[in-house]
């Protein structure tokens, strides 16, 4: 088993970097601390996951990263997840968990089925709060998956993962000669992609002056790229000023740049695991 298959150094750096933010950014303290819990538990499934993957395939690749789920390893995991929620979660979220704590297995393999073939895909109308169980407990399969699954070249800037047909949540900008290259974060397996910079990933358009660039004072490192023709923006984690941020963290810490966003009456693509 490879480190790329269990992942624990990757989720060790989540946890740390969420504790960092967490101590600089009190607004977002709340979340963060209990996202922590959340890349625990990930932490721990995605090392079962690659644990049981080794003894029924010799860690062979699979065909498809949305290839029918194995239950038999992530059912009997599925318990101590909701519980884990349950004592540490928001109230609502907690409810939510406990909630589904009482439904039969069969309930619970429906809902991880319907979120593992439509997430990212056809579930505009369904909502970060609603898709939150399925998406955190399957977050590590995906990624495992990602991480067997063989790339292809990719030829041409694509709105959607080349993986797996999810919409980005976020950009991501590396550094590149003086500038950043963009890149495109899948919500769904967490891989990324290359993707233009001038060019909104929703609608196409191409246009300077329509796609606008706004920084908070207080997360310097994030930026929103909004669309004025769609609409619609996508939040950069901007590498190239802060070295140290992991994109998919950072950008739980980014509360106020939502706010701002949604009083300027932009939308964003696809939400973040906590829904901001
Ligand atoms: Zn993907
Ligand atoms: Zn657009």
């Amino acid at each position: 088993m490879t480190t790329t298959q269990t992942g624990g150094a990757e989720y060790d750096a989540r946890i740390r970097r969420a504790e960092w933010l967490s101590s600089q950014h009190s607004f977002a303290a709340e979340f963060l601390d209990f996202y922590k819990y959340i890349a625990a538990f990930q932490k721990t499934l995605r090392a079962n996951i690659a644990a049981s993957s080794g003894v029924k395939s010799n860690g062979s690749s699979v065909a498809e990263l949305r290839d029918p789920l194995d239950l038999t390893v992530l059912l009997p995991h599925f318990r101590g997840f909701l519980s884990t929620i349950e004592q540490h979660a928001p109230a609502a979220l907690a409810k939510s968990a406990h909630q589904m704590s009482l439904l039969s297995s069969d309930s619970w393999i429906a809902s991880l089925e319907a979120y593992w073939q439509h997430a990212g895909k056809y579930d505009q109308q369904v909502g970060a709060f609603a898709q939150f169980l399925p998406r955190a407990f399957l977050q590590p399969y995906a990624e495992f998956r990602a991480a067997l699954t063989p790339r292809a070249p990719v030829v041409m800037t694509t709105r959607v993962c080349p993986l797996c047909g999810a919409r980005p949540h976020s950009g991501v900008l590396r550094p590149e000669g003086d500038g950043g290259k963009r890149f495109l974060l899948c919500s769904f397996c967490s891989q990324e992609w290359e993707f233009r910079r001038i060019l909104c990933p929703t609608c196409g358009e191409e246009a300077e002056g329509k796609l606008p660039v706004y920084v908070a004072e207080k997360l310097l490192h994030i930026r929103v790229e909004a669309c004025d023709t769609c609409q619609f923006y996508l939040r950069t984690v901007d590498l190239t000023k802060d070295g140290h941020a992991i994109p998919l963290v950072d950008d739980l810490a980014a509360i106020p740049l939502t706010l701002w966003a949604h009083e300027k009456g932009y939308l964003r693509l696809q939400p973040n695991l906590l829904g901001t």
